[in-house]
């Protein structure tokens, strides 16, 4: 499955979409970006995420806290985001450091402005089939799903890993898809058996090459959310492919979706600021 290629897409949308919202109402989408210390992978996110902004129309803004900033300070400069009229989404780098009340930080996000999904509101909106918000890798991985037609409703969805930002969703959203969804995390037992039942797997793990081509279901899709180092993911890609339908590689699957749904949802949030959908 072609995640780079249906990103490019989805963020091609969005810039002509922040280009109409310019031109209707004079100001571009915003988002803006709070990074709390110097952590290498985070500030390579941050930047590669404001690179895509700029390159489809996106406006940033980026807020950079000292590593020994408390929990009091985030949630601060959090909350004058959250209340400036001029920022149309807000992401929050994490991790933060731990003495960092991460929660509490995330909570300082107006839902409105929440464009990454982090916060209990839009994680509840996404529970009751509201709308709001995704968390925006799994809201990637079901564009992929869509994208390629695969039909859920009385599938046996597999989600291996359950994290909030996750595992969870992902398999919150495929049961509303009316998938038969099961869950496995680290004490599961016989986690191969489960994993052999899969016609859709998700692996979240993050542990690179944890599932074999020999668990995976004939004609299953597999969608590999892991990214491990070496570019590797979740999934040994060569064994499964022999026996998937349709999977999605590492680099070039999962990952760039991500992005493409940041955007996304920034340029909506604009929209929905404007009244204009
Ligand atoms: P995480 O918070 O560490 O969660 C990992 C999950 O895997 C946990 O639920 C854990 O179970 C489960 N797990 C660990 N060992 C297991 C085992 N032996 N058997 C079964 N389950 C096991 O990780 P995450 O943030 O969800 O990320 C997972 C992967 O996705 C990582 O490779 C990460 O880099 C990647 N990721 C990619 C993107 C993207 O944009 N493509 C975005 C986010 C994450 P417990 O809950 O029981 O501990």
């Amino acid at each position: 499955m072609d995640g780079a290629g249906l990103a490019r897409r989805i963020v091609d949308e969005s810039a002509a979409t922040a280009a109409e919202i310019l031109r209707r109402t004079g100001t571009a989408p915003c988002l803006a970006t709070v990074l709390v210390g110097e952590d290498p992978a985070s500030v390579t996110y941050v930047r590669m995420k404001r690179n895509r902004c700029a390159r489809a129309g996106i406006e940033s803004r980026h807020v950079a806290l000292p590593a020994d900033s408390t929990t009091q300070d985030v949630v601060a400069a959090v909350t004058a985001l959250s209340k400036d009229p001029e920022v149309h989404g807000i992401l929050l780098q994490h991790p933060m450091g731990p003495h960092i009340d991460e929660r509490a930080a995330f909570e300082a996000i107006a839902p409105e402005k929440d464009v990454d999904g982090v916060t209990m509101h839009s994680f509840a909106a996404m529970g009751f089939g509201l709308p709001g918000f995704v968390s925006c890798t799994p809201g990637g991985i079901m564009r992929l799903l869509d994208a390629y037609e695969v039909g859920l409703p009385g599938k046996h969805a597999v989600v291996v890993g359950r994290s909030a930002i996750l595992g969870k969703p992902a398999g919150m959203l495929l049961l509303g898809r009316n998938a038969t969804v099961t869950y496995c995390h680290s004490h599961t037992r016989d986690l191969s058996s489960i994993v052999r039942q899969a016609d859709v797997l998700v692996a979240a793990v993050g542990r690179p090459r944890f599932i074999s081509g020999a668990d995976i279901k004939p004609g299953a899709v597999v969608i590999d959310a892991g990214y491990n180092e070496g570019n590797v993911g979740d999934v040994d890609f060569g064994t499964a492919a022999e026996r998937a339908s349709l999977i999605t590689p590492v680099p070039g699957g999962v990952g760039p979706m991500t992005i493409a749904v940041l955007l996304e949802q920034t340029v909506t949030a604009a929209a929905r600021r404007f009244g204009l959908s």
